[in-house]
């Protein structure tokens, strides 16, 4: 059942063109992981599937659940089930976790949200994550670590439930327990029903997850596809053989 197809995607910032004819296609229940050197296009594919304004699509096709995407606001992706776990996590002073969190939830279900229950699941799931429950009442990722702030995301992933988690490099700059922490967390979230497109430069987030595909995304274009081996293959030889096989093929 397919969830996310990307066709010929052309989309870029400020007249620069930085997806240049993207595919990519995720089913229901599958656990995908992008690959790519720095400045491949990751982030920006991650945020042209938000809907971000700062980003133009030219030309190509996206659909959700077999709907077009195009015109689709940030808040009504994530009301279809879209969320995005950012690089660098934004601090959002005035806003307290709970709030914040709730908040989202009420957005994407249309429905009100009531407070004990909500508090109850919120107090569990952080029980989980070691977060200190006083966190819940403290700014949104003000004042706190990097490793706090990306288990912060998994709660936001946990509580939120969507059918899509697009996690940009969720991983970067964590130390040994914060990756394992992460690595519990997206596990724990993943299930038959919800699927998860993952940008990182550590395989060591994957332990727990069984990966069904892999990409690599270079100069804007999905180069290679293969399975969790294509990691190690990576891993070991690095992205530039990848480009020197295909111009050898031509
Ligand atoms: P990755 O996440 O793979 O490291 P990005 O998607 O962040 O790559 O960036 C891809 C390319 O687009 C880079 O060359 C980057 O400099 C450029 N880029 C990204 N965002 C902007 C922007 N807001 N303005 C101009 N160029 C940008
Ligand atoms: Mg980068
Ligand atoms: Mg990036």
């Amino acid at each position: 059942e397919k969830l996310l197809e990307i066709k010929d995607l052309h989309a870029g910032v400020e007249d620069k063109e930085i997806l240049k004819g993207l595919n990519l296609s995720v089913n229901k229940g599958e656990v995908h992981v992008i690959l790519g050197p720095n400045g491949s296009g990751k982030s920006t594919l991650m945020n042209i599937i938000m809907g971000h304004p700062k980003y133009q699509v030219t030309s190509g096709t996206m659909e959700f659940e077999g709907e077009d995407m195009s015109g689709l606001k940030t808040f009504e992706r994530a009301r279809k089930g879209l969320f995005l776990s950012f690089q660098t996590p934004e601090e959002i002073p005035g806003i307290t976790v709970e709030n914040m969190i709730r908040t989202a939830k009420q957005t994407i279900t249309g429905d009100k949200v009531k407070l004990v229950p909500f508090r109850k699941e919120l107090k569990a799931q952080m029980q989980e994550l070691k977060m200190k429950p006083e966190y819940a009442q403290r700014y949104m990722n003000v004042g706190f670590s990097g490793g706090e702030k990306k288990r912060n995301e998994i709660l936001q992933l946990l509580m939120l439930q969507p059918k899509l988690a697009l996690l940009d490099e969720t991983d970067s700059g964590l130390d040994v327990d914060a990756v394992q922490i992460v690595s519990e967390g997206v596990a724990k979230f993943h299930n038959e029903n919800n699927s998860c497109l993952i940008i990182t430069h550590n395989t060591r987030i994957l332990e727990k997850l069984k990966v069904d595909k892999v990409h690599v995304l270079m100069n804007g274009q999905i180069v290679e596809e293969g399975g969790a081996e294509l990691i190690e293959d990576i891993n070991s030889r690095g992205f530039t053989h990848i480009l020197d096989a295909q111009n050898e093929a031509k």
